[in-house]
């Protein structure tokens, strides 16, 4: 059996029960390269046969998740914050459904989430904002057209822009290209989002690129875009006093 574990989004700590109770029992753990905190590899056995799938072809990691599970041992495939954004699990899992091979999938903490925290924010600001793009710029991975982040940034609403902090001149540039955010707009940079050299950075999206580079961020970082980072907002209607909930009743 094949274990999709989230590691979360740096710090140790952050990995789910379930993740860690896997970890421990692994016969082989894959992870993700340098954005897995190896103190989490800490919590292997010590016969755990551990590889960095970094330096692997797709081919290569299967290939080892094959050899494993033909011997009936366990595998954990660890990847960065939660395996369902960015983590290129599919191609596994589909791999993985030809060869027969089952496999289930432990949820992570997401660095979108890491990052808010760093900040203290919420994305989902009554009045501001209410929803939350997860986006990237077209690297070698291409992005469909009408995705492109200038078109992401036409709706204003919260951003958060993976892989990318080493185009802050392109960020910013489409950013202000869609229309919704201007120059004063608050954005931030937040890098390695809950280890222990977390960085975060408060600018505005016309100060991006700038940020990013007195600041030295230029990789393993988010940026969040949006009025959520510093806006008036409206109180939310759950906690409202004159309002009756499900569970509770109006206090007029
Ligand atoms: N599955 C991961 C994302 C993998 S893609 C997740 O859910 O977070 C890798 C990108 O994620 C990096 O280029 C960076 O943009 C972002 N990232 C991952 N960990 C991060 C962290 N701790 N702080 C800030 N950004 C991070």
């Amino acid at each position: 059996m094949v274990h999709f574990v989230g590691a979360g989004p740096g710090a140790p700590d952050l990995i789910t029960l379930r993740g860690a109770e896997l970890l421990k029992q692994a016969d082989v753990i894959i992870y993700a390269g340098s954005l897995v905190n190896p103190a989490l590899l800490e919590l292997a056995r010590g016969d755990c046969e551990i590889h960095n799938s970094a330096k692997m072809t797709l081919e290569q990691v299967i290939a080892v998740m094959e050899q494993a599970e033909a011997v009936g041992r366990t595998t954990v495939r660890l990847h960065t914050g939660d395996p369902c954004v960015y983590g290129a699990i599919r191609e596994q899992m589909d791999a993985l459904d030809e060869l027969g091979i089952p496999y289930d999938d432990v949820p992570g903490v997401s660095s979108f989430c890491g990052a808010a925290a760093a900040l203290r924010a919420e994305y989902t600001l009554p009045g501001v904002s209410q929803s939350v793009i997860i986006t990237r710029l077209a690297g070698r991975t291409p992005v469909p057209e009408a995705e492109s982040l200038m078109s992401m940034a036409s709706h204003g609403a919260s951003m958060a822009v993976f892989l990318s902090s080493g185009m802050l001149d392109r960020v910013q540039e489409e950013l202000l290209k869609g229309g919704a955010y201007t120059e004063d707009t608050p954005a931030a940079l937040v890098y390695k989002a809950t280890w222990p050299e977390e960085k975060t950075v408060r600018c505005t999206v016309g100060t991006l690129a700038q940020a990013g580079e007195e600041h030295g961020i230029s990789k393993t970082a988010l940026v969040l875009v949006g009025n959520f980072l510093d806006s008036p907002y409206e109180k939310s209607k759950l906690y409202d006093p004159s309002f009756t909930t499900e569970f509770r009743e109006a206090s007029r």
